[in-house]
């Protein structure tokens, strides 16, 4: 207050002058402080100290001005408040320090209690105490250990191994049983490991503890682990963490105290009820440490129901108030509560979906904020298989869920034993403490992949979520040796062949074959479990949020589908139409004959022939997806891929040439496709001739797949069904390919159609970047754009699609080059950007252009909400992303000011 009066920057903050929506100043921790301050909670009095004095911290290395008298301000009125003043000998006030950035970081960054105890205060807290020495000594050693372990990086084991001295001496395990006079002589330990590894006395001045705790908080911001931390979670480096100063309170002085966290939902599940453990007698980290085992929170009940009663009351409220999940920690000190943090908690996929559709049924929020609670990571978590866990297995060890899904299988130490396995048809899974791009065909032959180091950026983490692959990643408690072909974990030895379970969203690692069941959202979702006729909230709650979402949303979704199977379970997911039907495995299988025919051809006789050969087969291809969809639009796409791709591999080709020479066979006609393939051989394919190349070269190619299209609309037509086809060219660049396309096109779909009643739109991928630019003219030949934004990212960056994420991509996110790979996630700026002008001049020059998006991103969460901003009319992916593009569609389309989700 005085900063402001005088109109210096205010980095200092009473908890009465903040509330829960100043996160971005004051940091989670601060914000739900002083929030709870305001609606009279009992919390200890104390400031909060900004983020922006930790930004300035940082990038100068010095304190802002100021920062220290606005600290000595609020501290003098802490201090008149509680009665007591920092260092005092006769009776202290002692504070806690502690980080508390914008987004909760778990564990990463420092906290330092007891702050302002020394030689003479000790004896003051003693009296404060009733007399109680052993806790007074006991705080101080605290003090002693955490201050020197984070302010002054005196190895923490050295602590640890003095402490473990002091009791083994004792004969004891149990920290309890140490009496005031051996936390003495511990305290005198502790300042000789303090003063050896800094080279000074412990400090005995309150203040400069103050200081120096507070600067170390600021530092932890880029502490290693935070950076790392904030990483994999995608939180902004340049936020900083706020510093909280908070009057101390003691859950140790006595059975009366004591210590817990409690959640107000189960965060698992989200069943209605109250979680939280307790410890007696303890304080924070006790908890946190395991040291003690913790007692059920129902058990406060019997030890001190008034406390209790008054918990349950508080956690109803800051419910009501916040009206969602809250965690909370708490203080017992003498049978008075003390609230020393909340928060919306974090909570599962599972729990997300049915806490929101608790809130909706009580009251608490409508549909529309229930919508905006959830999002497609967490429905897409939902929809894969998942371990059927009971009390028989007990997970051995826990990395980061790197990739999800659930697998199980024979572990291999190689990419080739993995190979090897996977060929006689087992399932396997490959260890690694780490994997490169050597790997990538054991990755691609394993149902799983685990490795001992490394996040959720890691090479293994990046190639696996890219194939879809269940992955852990960095259980470092493995203990794996290649040479030896074993791992060993919690005195477990395992062997090459022997069967472990992984679960890619838990993190967790099982021994044995753990039993995997289906998704209960899938089966619904396919219409197998009946939303309003079960007792699972799960699935009535994501059906009733899918309601909603559908409701709300603008956008389209379409799938992409190539076959009357794929389209069939899209529609059952909500699919509205057919996005993009890929034509080339039409090409494959026993057609593949017939296309080498139509390649080799030596006259336009054979060529022909062999079209005509294939166009009642492509026709019957079309009939069963058109029939499947029942006039929702189908989006054929023309074929794209080189030619050479269905031919035989070009050195396999030439070594059974060259062997049938040997043995002096006829091989007139290998050769001829052996120079045929030499001759179609393309140095960058991906460039080179496919799409509409291929259909400007090889004449009639188009023009049956065409006649194909509007006969198959044709006949399903006659036959009283309804068929709805658009005609789609990929790679055009420029709008003479389309035009010369089209020309042809509407010549055979007249021919066609005749007075059927058939209409057939023709329309353009833009997915090479000059088509993104010349938009305006390509408008004037297309009736819808689909943007193909694999290959707008391929060639908007220049990236090989097909082999830059193995390759290299986890260094990329390890420097931070790009928080997620462009493949997977739009990048708005550079591609997107491409999107925006394309469809602007699009619209401009053709009104009414139909615009959607058909490349992988069509199912990505936050391109989905790119897609929305930029005003595309549909959004087209793979059958399983289907709901997942639903949802965050009509996420996109609600505005709510709720609380952020992460
Ligand atoms: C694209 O490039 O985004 C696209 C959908 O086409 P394909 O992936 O088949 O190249
Ligand atoms: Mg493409």
């Amino acid at each position: 207050m005085e900063a402001q009066e005088s109109g210096e920057h205010k980095y200092v903050y009473d908890f009465a002058e903040g509330n829960k929506d100043l996160k971005d100043l004051l940091g989670g921790k601060g914000a739900n402080l002083a929030e709870m301050t305001n609606l009279g909670l009992p919390v200890p009095p104390g400031f909060t100290i900004t983020t922006e004095a930790c930004k300035a911290y940082l990038t100068t290395g010095r304190e802002p001005d100021g920062l220290a008298a606005q600290i000595e301000a609020h501290l003098e009125s802490l201090e008149r408040e509680m009665g007591r003043r920092l260092g005092d000998p006769d009776d202290p006030l002692l504070v806690s320090v502690r980080s508390g950035a914008k987004f909760s970081m778990p564990g990463m960054m420092e906290t330092v209690l007891n702050v302002g105890l020394n030689d003479r205060s000790v004896v003051g807290l003693s009296n404060q105490a009733g007399g109680n020495d052993r806790f007074a000594w006991d705080s101080y050693r605290r003090l002693i250990q955490m201050f020197g372990k984070t302010v002054c990086e005196v190895p923490g084991e050295e602590f640890e191994h003095a402490l473990d001295e002091i009791k083994s001496a004792k004969g004891t395990h149990n920290d309890l049983d140490l009496d005031a006079d051996d936390l003495r002589g511990l305290v005198d330990a502790y300042k000789k490991i303090f003063a050896k590894h800094t080279g000074r006395e412990f400090p005995q001045e309150p203040r400069e503890q103050l200081d120096l705790a507070i600067r170390a908080v600021f530092d932890s911001w880029n502490a290693e682990r935070a950076i790392l931390y904030r990483r994999q979670e995608r939180i902004p480096a340049d936020l900083g963490t706020a510093v909280n100063v908070v009057a101390m309170v003691f859950g140790n002085l006595g059975p009366d105290s004591g210590t817990g966290v409690a959640f107000t939902r189960d965060p698992g599940s989200g069943a209605q009820g109250i979680y939280g453990d307790y410890l007696a007698n303890a304080q924070g980290e006790d908890v946190v440490a395991g040291i003690r085992n913790t007692v059920p929170l129902q058990e406060l009940e019997q030890l001190d129901k008034t406390s209790y009663d008054q918990l349950l009351g508080i956690m109803a409220r800051l419910e009501e108030h916040y009206k969602d999940l809250c965690d909370i920690e708490f203080t017992i000190e003498r049978g008075k509560l003390w609230m020393l943090q909340t928060r919306v908690g974090k909570r599962t996929a599972a729990a997300a979906f049915v806490i929101a559709g608790q809130l909706v049924d009580e009251g608490l929020i409508d549909l529309d904020e229930a919508l905006h609670r959830v999002n497609g990571a967490q429905l897409a978590q939902l929809m894969f298989p998942r371990f059927q866990l009971d009390h028989e297995f007990e997970a051995v060890a826990k990395g980061i869920g790197a990739s999800p899904g659930a697998a199980s299988g024979k572990v291999v130490f190689t990419s080739a034993r993995a190979v090897e396995l996977a060929a006689e048809g087992e399932s396997v899974i490959l260890v690694r403490r780490e994997t490169n791009p050597d790997d990538l065909n054991g990755m691609i032959a394993a149902k799983g992949i685990l490795t001992s180091r490394g996040g959720k950026t890691s090479h293994a983490a990046v190639v696996a979520r890219g194939m879809g692959k269940t992955c852990v990643s960095g259980a470092d408690e493995l203990d794996v040796n290649v040479p030896a072909k074993r791992f060993t974990v919690g005195g477990h030895v395992v062997n090459e062949g022997d069967v472990v379970s992984i679960d890619g969203t838990t993190g967790k690692v099982y021994l044995g074959e753990v039993p995997v069941m289906p998704s209960e959202v899938v089966q619904y979702f396919e219409g197998e479990l009946d939303p309003e006729n079960t007792d699972d909230a799960l699935v009535r709650s994501v059906h009733r949020i899918m309601t909603h979402a559908d409701a709300a949303r603008r956008l389209r979704v379409r799938t992409n589908a190539d076959t009357g199977t794929d389209a069939a379970r899209a529609r059952r997911f909500g699919a509205e139409g057919i996005g993009l039907c890929r034509t080339e495995h039409m090409f494959l299988g026993d057609r593949r004959e017939l296309v080498e025919r139509l390649i080799l051809a030596s006259g336009e006789r054979e060529r022909e022939d062999a079209l005509a050969a294939l166009l009642p087969l492509q026709r019957a291809d079309f009939i069963e997806i058109f029939r499947e969809m029942d006039g929702l639009p189908v989006t054929v796409r023309l074929i794209d891929p080189p030619l050479h791709e269905f031919l035989p591999p070009l050195e396999q080709l030439a070594v059974n040439v060259a062997v049938a020479q040997e043995r002096g066979e006829d091989v007139a006609k290998e050769e001829a496709l052996l120079a045929a393939v030499r001759r179609m051989h393309e140095e960058n394919p991906m460039l080179g001739l496919r799409g509409v190349r291929l259909g400007l070269v090889i004449p009639g190619l188009f023009a049956m797949q065409v006649r194909a299209i509007a006969e198959a609309a044709v006949a399903v037509v006659r036959d009283g069904g309804k068929a709805c086809p658009e005609i789609m060219v990929p790679l055009v660049g420029a709008v003479q390919e389309l035009e010369t396309v089209r020309a042809e096109a509407e010549r055979i779909i007249a021919e066609v159609v005749g007075d059927s009643g058939v209409e057939v739109l023709i329309g353009t991928m833009i997915e090479v970047p000059r088509a993104a630019l010349t938009a305006g003219q390509i408008a004037e030949a297309a009736e819808f754009f689909s943007f193909g934004t694999n290959d707008l990212t391929q060639m908007g960056w220049g990236f090989s699609r097909d082999d830059v994420e193995g390759a290299f991509f986890w260094r990329y996110l390890e420097l931070g080059i790009f928080g997620i790979s462009p493949f997977e996630s739009i990048d708005t700026d550079g591609v997107g950007r491409l999107i925006r002008i394309a469809a602007e001049e699009g619209r401009a020059a053709r009104p009414g252009l139909k615009l959607g998006v058909c490349g992988e991103h069509g199912g990505d969460p936050d391109s989905v909400h790119f897609f929305h901003e930029v005003g595309l009319d549909y959004v087209s992916c793979s059958p399983f992303r289907v709901p997942v593009a639903r949802l965050e569609a009509g996420r996109a389309a609600i505005t709510t000011t709720g609380s952020d989700s992460r």
